[in-house]
C-alpha cells in the first residue's frame, strides 16, 4: 500500500514527501480509508504506531473535500477537535497536524492548561479549522466565549484511557454536549477497560474497530 492509493490530495502527499514518509504504517493503512468514509472508529493503538497520522491525514482530506456546511459568523470555524490528556501529547499532535496541512489553506492551533490563556485566545479569535486541546483549558475558552464548537463535525479522543485515568470524564461529557449531534467520532485507547467500553458505547455510532 502507498499513500498515493488513498486518494489524498496532492497538497497532503507533498507534505508526506517533505516528512520523508514512504509507506503507511499498519494502523494508517487500516484507519485512513475508514476515516475517509466518514465512519466512527474505535482504535486500539499505542503511541509509536503512527496513529496520529492515521487520524490526522484523513481528517485534513475530509476538511479539504467538504466546505463548511452552514454559514458561520467566523471565517474559520473549528471543524475538527482533537482532545488529548496532556499538554505534551497536545503539542506533539499539533506539530504533526501543522506539518501534514502545511501546503493547504487549513489552519490549526493548540490550547492546553498551565500557560497564559491570552496567546491562545488570539489564535482562536483569528479562527482555526483544526483545534488540538486538553479538556479543561478547552472549557475555559468556551466559558470565555473565545470558542464556539457549533460547527465541529469531527471529534477525536486520543489516549482516551489516560483521559479517564486523569479524571476528565465530566469535562469530556460537557464538551460532547457542546458539539453538533451529527458528527464523526474517533476514539483511540491503548487499553479496553469496562469504563472505556462504556464511554465508547455512549458516543460512538456504529464504530469500526481497528486493532494493530
Ligand atoms: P505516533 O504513533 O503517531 O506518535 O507516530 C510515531 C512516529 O512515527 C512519529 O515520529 C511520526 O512522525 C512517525 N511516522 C508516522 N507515520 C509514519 C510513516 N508512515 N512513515 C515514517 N514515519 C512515520
Amino acid at each position: 500500500v502507498r499513500f498515493e492509493d488513498f486518494g489524498l490530495s496532492a497538497d497532503i502527499l507533498r507534505a508526506l514527501a517533505d516528512q520523508g514518509y514512504i509507506h503507511p504504517t499498519p494502523i494508517q493503512a487500516e484507519a485512513i480509508p475508514i476515516v475517509l468514509q466518514g465512519r466512527d472508529v474505535m482504535g486500539a493503538a499505542q503511541t509509536g504506531t503512527g496513529k496520529t497520522a492515521g487520524f490526522s491525514l484523513p481528517i485534513i482530506q475530509r476538511l479539504l473535500a467538504h466546505a463548511s456546511t452552514s454559514a458561520s459568523p467566523a471565517r474559520h470555524p473549528v471543524r475538527a477537535l482533537i482532545l488529548t490528556p496532556t499538554r505534551e501529547l497536545a503539542d506533539q499532535v499539533a506539530d504533526n497536524v501543522k506539518a501534514y496541512s502545511r501546503h493547504t489553506p487549513l489552519r490549526s492551533a493548540v490550547v492546553f492548561g498551565g500557560v497564559d490563556m491570552a496567546p491562545q485566545t488570539v489564535a482562536l479569535r483569528a479562527g482555526v479549522e483544526i483545534l488540538i486541546a486538553t479538556p479543561g483549558r478547552l472549557l475555559d475558552h468556551v466559558q470565555q466565549k473565545t470558542l464556539n464548537l457549533s460547527q465541529t463535525q469531527i471529534l477525536v479522543l486520543d489516549e482516551a484511557d489516560r483521559m479517564l485515568d486523569m479524571g476528565f470524564l465530566p469535562d469530556l461529557q460537557r464538551i460532547i454536549n457542546l458539539l453538533p449531534k451529527q458528527r464523526q467520532n474517533l476514539m483511540f485507547s491503548a487499553t479496553f477497560s469496562p469504563d472505556i467500553k462504556k464511554l465508547a458505547g455512549s458516543f460512538l455510532q456504529n464504530p469500526v474497530t481497528i486493532e494493530v
